[in-house]
């Protein structure tokens, strides 16, 4: 087998027949939640029902209570209640579900307008362009702004969103080491001393691609160095900030409020609304121009239906929350309490001796497993504990590099927090996980 580049292949067929052919295990062995996961929609439906959102998950169809360490649910405005609920509930009445067109058709509102001059203002851009879908932001975005003759360098770990819009876009794309930005210049000193294969010709545009915050890893972008680089070498920076936005920084801005990077340094701040914001779809921030040019190119905002009502108006509620424009304060305390907690779960797995990776502040919160035989026995045993955790394996993961992967929300007590860190103790104990001090100095 060789290791895709990127990982989240794994959650297709390579994974499932991987584990049937080599381990003779079942798919639905290998995650704790797999009916859940996969059509999303049923942990929403549900939890309209059950209210939190953090507290109550259905395990193979059987809804039960648990802890929610498995969703993007980072500020808790994913919840079923309070201002976000009320605000969405009411436009349902005034504008309905549906846009019913293309933004180039019939399907713009006042709704659309207001929301993306919110987002540029948010991310510190001049202008937003939304779009009904993540995935579909990164994939159908990059052929936007690399084509023929440009070249895309791109970190290892990239989505695969990045990935399969940097194929589509017909660049010629190179790979870095995840996050290393030593490896970044080696590629690019190469690739510009050498032109274009073929014809050494000078390339048309350089596109770096990178992401804020790794979800796999819990790895923060190195933003302050690839942006020195980028004086040096003048290329075009596109950061995709899914799991940053919202996430990190001390006003939630993401990497550039994280590090305190201007903006302005970033050609493309693209994002997702469905982790930190609760909702759904993906935005393109730059400069008016960059936005213009891709309002007529990104296939998915041309042919595509634009954002619904209700979506627009979580995503407003809660930025408008995060921004402090509400005047409660409320916003605010839910990005502290996500950074305590991020931190407090993390510090205290480490203390117990487990293996974390990732960042400090990263509220992804990977836990090395190693033995991919492990991996169904953590779940299960969470499971059985009622904790609901993710766990990831090869092709995601390097064989012995198997992980959990805890993502912590605004919207966990320190109750929650403490129960994760009981349940998770245990099954270590039981699976061998921890390292005593000795093995931990030794390493
Ligand atoms: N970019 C990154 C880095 C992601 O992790 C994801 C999905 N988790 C996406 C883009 C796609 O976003 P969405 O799930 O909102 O379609």
């Amino acid at each position: 087998h060789v290791m895709p580049s990127n990982g989240y292949a794994a959650l297709t067929s390579d994974w499932d027949s991987f584990w049937t052919r080599n381990l003779k295990m079942r798919i639905e062995d290998c995650f704790s939640i797999p009916t859940t996961l996969v059509p999303g929609r049923t942990i929403n439906m549900l939890e309209r029902v059950t209210k939190d959102y953090c507290r109550t998950f259905q395990f193979t169809g059987k809804l039960k209570e648990a802890v929610n360490l498995s969703s993007y649910n980072y500020l808790g405005f994913a919840q079923s209640t309070g201002p976000c609920a009320d605000a969405v509930e009411e436009v349902v009445h005034t504008y309905g579900l549906s846009s019913c067109g293309t933004r180039l058709e019939a399907g713009s509102s006042d709704l659309h307008t207001k929301t993306e001059e919110l987002v540029a203002e948010f991310m510190g851009k001049e202008a937003a362009l939304l779009v009904s879908m993540g995935y579909a932001t990164n994939s159908t975005t990059i052929a936007g702004l690399a084509s023929k003759g440009s070249l895309i360098i791109s970190d290892e770990l990239n989505h695969n969103s990045l990935v399969f819009g940097a194929r589509l876009s017909g660049a010629y794309i190179r790979v870095f080491k995840h996050n290393d930005s030593a490896d970044l210049e080696s590629v690019l000193r190469d690739a510009i001393s050498q032109g274009q294969p073929r014809t050494h010709r000078p390339w048309k545009n350089i596109l770096v691609i990178v992401e804020g915050l790794y979800s796999m890893e819990g790895s923060i972008v190195k933003l302050p160095e690839i942006v020195e680089l980028k004086k040096k070498y003048k290329f075009h920076l596109y950061v995709d900030e899914a799991h940053s936005v919202g996430a990190i920084g001390p006003r939630g801005r993401g990497v550039c409020d994280y590090y305190g990077v201007d903006p302005a340094e970033v050609d493309v701040l693209m994002g997702t609304f469905t982790k930190s914001f609760g909702a759904a779809g993906g935005y393109i921030c730059a400069n008016k121009e960059i936005v213009d040019h891709l309002r007529l190119v990104n296939h998915s905002s041309v042919y595509g239906e634009s954002m619904s009502p209700i979506v627009l108006q979580q995503i407003y509620t809660s930025m408008w929350s995060i921004m402090g424009r509400d005047g409660t304060g409320a916003g605010q305390e839910r990005l502290s309490r996500l950074a305590w907690n991020a931190r407090y779960l993390g510090s205290n797995l480490r203390k117990m001796g487990f293996i974390i990776y990732g960042d400090r502040d990263s509220p992804v919160i990977p836990l090395l497993l190693f033995n991919p035989a492990k991996i169904p026995a953590f779940s299960r045993e969470c499971r059985k504990r009622d904790l609901a955790v993710v766990v990831v394996g090869f092709p995601a993961t390097s064989i012995v590099a198997s992980r959990a992967r805890f993502c912590v929300s605004a919207s966990h007590t320190k109750e929650d927090l403490d129960f994760v860190l009981r349940v998770v103790s245990e099954v270590g104990d039981i699976l061998g996980l921890k390292m005593s001090s000795r093995q931990a100095l030794e390493m």
